[in-house]
């Protein structure tokens, strides 16, 4: 049977997107991808989602907005789709070794955190090194812990590490943070909380777990080694856009390629969410490009006849 709408990815965009083609009878097909919820399910406060003016934990919001997706009739694969073949429509997509296919695709991906590419990074994944302050926090308790970036990831992260570890070091390249006005704020307030400015990591050291990193001043070029148990990089995100390489028009980093309605470089594709948002980011704004991709398809299937 051919799907009218396959959407991939279920964080944000892809829910959004699934709750409108939903109420649109277009029954669609997610494929929740490898971790359901995207990066939104991976942090805890979330405080500036509309509506929620006490805030929620992410899990709860993605699981929210699965339910009400369900309602109008979404139905969800868990299963990661490991290729397209959007040369032709209806397009070929398979997940798990199965076939599927459909008249329209909304490609709701996201991205996945950048790593920081320094000595020890990789070997120490997992005994100290980690992208993700909700799965691996508890790890640290009353020890030292770097957090590596200057945006709003870095800081909110580092303000939930600050239940587990004794001291929390915000390291930043430069002397300036991208991090918002309010995050800020809290952690200036945080006695947990230190700001190192001009400062990056040079390496990673341990035996079996980290146990030190040196770092370095990017004004004066001095390095020094100090001891610490985790080490957490939000240093921004890359697209997850792999998949479709060579099928749709991308950006020299991987966003791809939409016109104003999201419609991708293959008509019929659409994209919602960071796979194509370079700029915005956020929950909200995810939640409204799969809403816009949603109505794009609609409108797409409805001309296509
Ligand atoms: P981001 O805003 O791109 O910030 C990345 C930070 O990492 C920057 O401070 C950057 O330094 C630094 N950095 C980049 N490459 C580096 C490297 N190789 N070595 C050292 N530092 C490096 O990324 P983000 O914090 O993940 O946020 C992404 C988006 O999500 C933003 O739009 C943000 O507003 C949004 N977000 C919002 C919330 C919220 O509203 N509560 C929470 C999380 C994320 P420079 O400043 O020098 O470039």
């Amino acid at each position: 049977m051919t799907e009218k709408l396959a959407i991939i990815g279920s964080g944000p965009a892809g829910l959004t997107a699934a709750l409108y083609a939903g109420r649109a009878m277009l029954s669609p097909l997610v494929f929740v991808g490898p971790a359901f919820g995207g990066q939104i399910a991976t942090t805890t406060e979330v405080e500036n989602f509309p509506g929620f003016p006490a805030g929620l934990q992410g899990p709860e919001l993605t699981a929210a907005m699965r339910e009400q997706a369900e309602r109008f009739g979404a139905r969800m694969v868990e299963a990661v789709v490991e290729s397209v073949d959007f040369s032709k429509r209806p397009f070929t997509l398979t997940a798990d070794g199965q076939t599927y296919t459909a008249e329209s695709v909304i490609i709701a991906t996201g991205a996945t955190p950048r790593p920081l590419g320094v000595p020890g990074e990789q070997e120490f994944i997992g005994r100290g090194v980690s992208y993700c302050a909700t799965c691996d926090g508890f790890f640290f308790r009353d020890q030292e812990i770097i957090v590596v970036g200057g945006g709003d990831s870095a800081f909110q992260e580092a303000l939930f590490l600050t239940k587990f570890g004794k001291r929390v070091r915000i390291i930043h390249r430069r002397d300036s943070f991208r991090a918002g006005a309010t995050l800020q704020r809290y952690a200036r307030e945080n006695p947990r909380i230190e700001l190192v400015t001009n400062t990056v990591i040079e390496a990673i050291h341990g035996s079996s777990k980290v146990d030190s990193v040196t770092l370095k001043d990017t004004v004066t070029g001095a390095t020094r080694r100090t001891d610490v148990g985790g080490v957490f990089v939000f240093i921004g995100h890359d697209p997850n856009s792999e998949l479709f390489q060579g099928q749709l028009a991308m950006d020299d980093h991987g966003y791809v390629t939409v016109d104003g309605r999201l419609t991708t470089s293959v008509p019929g594709v659409f994209a919602a969410g960071e796979i194509h948002d370079r700029i915005f980011k956020q929950a909200i704004t995810s939640a409204g490009f799969g809403c816009q991709a949603a109505l794009g398809v609609e409108r797409f299937l409805a001309d296509a006849g």
